[in-house]
């Protein structure tokens, strides 16, 4: 099912479509619907019939962007992105997942780059130009970064360019350089919250679970599709001062570590005398005393030393264990003292 246009990037479309370059970089944190604006562009340029708003969602070109078979739209992914957003492999690339000779790259293959240099010198199928979508665009090596610059250099007829990052400092400068870039803007937490309910999300999980993504509306609507609540969510603090491991399962070791550093960074800002981020006040253990302020940082540093294994653990189980084990530890050093609150 497609997810409808939420309003903040519909706002955000009709600016950058009236403007020319033919090279866009849309830029910002995870969870602010880079793609979902990077798409919404590409239909806006190759709609037979644009409206004001927007594109069509009627004519032949939006309808073939909505099958996934537009021939003058070429989308750079990585092929686990592709799997996971609906877009169909290269055939030659799913014949060798499926015949598991190698798994679904993680980065944009510098194969997949060739072929978008062909298709930028192809002529437009339809007349209106082609596109090139590349999301995340930090997600190839060099090589590939380096032919993807040629082609920014070179553009090839009427071929635009939509590239859309998550962690734009992570570019070669060259690319950011060519590229016309716009800031991803964050939604209102009103416009957010409405949008997070007409995603289906309850009324009741919608603002802890935003608040839990930081504001960032579309990585909530991902953790409430794969079914975490308000519940589990505002219960973590003290299910992991309980020892629970069960209170990370069915998270990957990136989801957890990313839901620790939450927990270890609310504990720090209230100790600071700041307020919680991603949590309610009440959630939290009780303050913690100066002495326990070591303990959390120390936390924190080999949170983020976990990170970087996180992808590759040694055994998942015995990984989860060792990050609660750790999170107790934690805890409880930064609260001596632990009466269980009713
Ligand atoms: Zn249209």
């Amino acid at each position: 099912m497609a997810v409808s246009v939420a309003p903040w990037i519909a706002a955000q479309r009709q600016a950058l479509a009236r403007q020319g370059g033919h090279a866009l970089l849309l830029q910002g944190p995870s969870g602010l619907g880079q793609y979902a604006l990077a798409l919404e562009l590409a239909r806006t340029w190759l709609c037979e019939d644009p409206q004001d708003h927007g594109p069509c969602g009627r004519c032949a070109s939006c309808h073939a962007i909505d099958v996934r078979t537009h021939a003058d739209l070429c989308v750079l992914m990585p092929e686990t992105v592709m799997l996971d957003l609906g877009w169909p492999l290269p055939e030659k690339a799913q014949q060798e997942i499926d015949d598991k000779k190698r798994k679904a790259s993680k980065e944009i293959r510098v194969d997949a780059l060739r072929d978008a240099v062909e298709f930028a010198q192809r002529t437009s199928a339809r007349g209106r130009g082609k596109v090139v979508l590349v999301y995340p665009v930090e997600r190839m090596n060099a090589i590939a970064a380096n032919t993807l610059l040629k082609t920014l250099e070179e553009p090839a007829g009427a071929v635009r360019f939509v590239l859309a990052s998550e962690a734009a400092h992570q570019l070669l400068p060259t690319i950011r350089s060519r590229c016309l870039s716009h800031t991803l803007a964050w939604p209102a937490p009103e416009a957010a919250l409405a949008w997070l309910q007409a995603q289906e999300v309850a009324a009741a999980d919608a603002p802890v679970l935003l608040r839990a993504a930081g504001g960032r509306p579309e990585d909530a609507l991902r953790w409430a599709q794969a079914g975490l609540t308000a519940r589990q969510w505002s219960g973590l603090p003290q299910a992991l001062a309980r020892g629970e491991v069960a209170a990370l399962a069915d998270w990957s070791p990136a989801q957890a570590i990313d839901a620790l550093q939450k927990v270890c960074h609310d504990l720090l800002s209230v100790a600071a005398g700041g307020a919680p981020r991603f949590f309610s006040p009440t959630d939290l253990p009780a303050p913690v005393p100066p002495a326990g302020l070591q303990a959390l940082a120390a936390w924190w540093r080999e949170l983020s030393d976990a990170l970087r294994t996180a992808d590759h653990p040694f055994n998942t189980g015995l990984m989860m264990e060792a990050l609660v084990s750790r999170a107790r530890a934690a805890l409880h050093c930064a609260r001596p003292v632990s009466p269980r609150r009713p």
